[in-house]
């Protein structure tokens, strides 16, 4: 990057778009790459999204469900509750179905055990 400064480096950008537009629109043969303006585009895939949202929000909806219990959390023994799948942020693999505060503790720990431990005993430490 031959810049740090942002604005520097979007004026940059603009520069080098100015001069470049038409190698980067057009085909080596003189014919344009698209008949459409970035603008074009954008408006339809807005209008794409618009028509499919229902069945987009759908499947969505769907697979959230999907991933939703309700049941006992395995950790904190809360009886009855929304369950939620936790998965191995490195992996991605699903590790199990806890609640939601459970889950929410695993991740502002960062799934860190050594974190955690050190949290358990910080606990242990206020205590008196
Ligand atoms: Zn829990």
């Amino acid at each position: 990057m031959p810049y740090k400064d942002p604005a520097a480096a979007k004026a940059q950008a603009q520069r080098y778009y100015q001069r470049n537009k038409e190698k980067l629109w057009k085909n080596p043969d003189g014919t344009w790459k698209t008949t459409r303006t970035p603008e074009q585009k954008r408006q339809q895939q807005r209008e794409s999204y618009e028509r499919n949202k229902e069945r987009i929000n759908a499947e969505r909806r769907a697979a959230a469900a999907a991933n939703r219990r309700e049941g006992d959390c395995p950790l904190c023994f809360a009886k009855g509750v929304r369950l939620v799948r936790d998965h191995c942020h490195r992996l991605g693999h699903t590790r199990g179905y806890i609640c939601n505060h459970c889950n929410l503790a695993l991740g502002h720990a960062r799934d860190n055990a050594a974190t955690l431990v050190r949290l358990i005993a910080y606990l242990g430490r206020s205590r008196s």
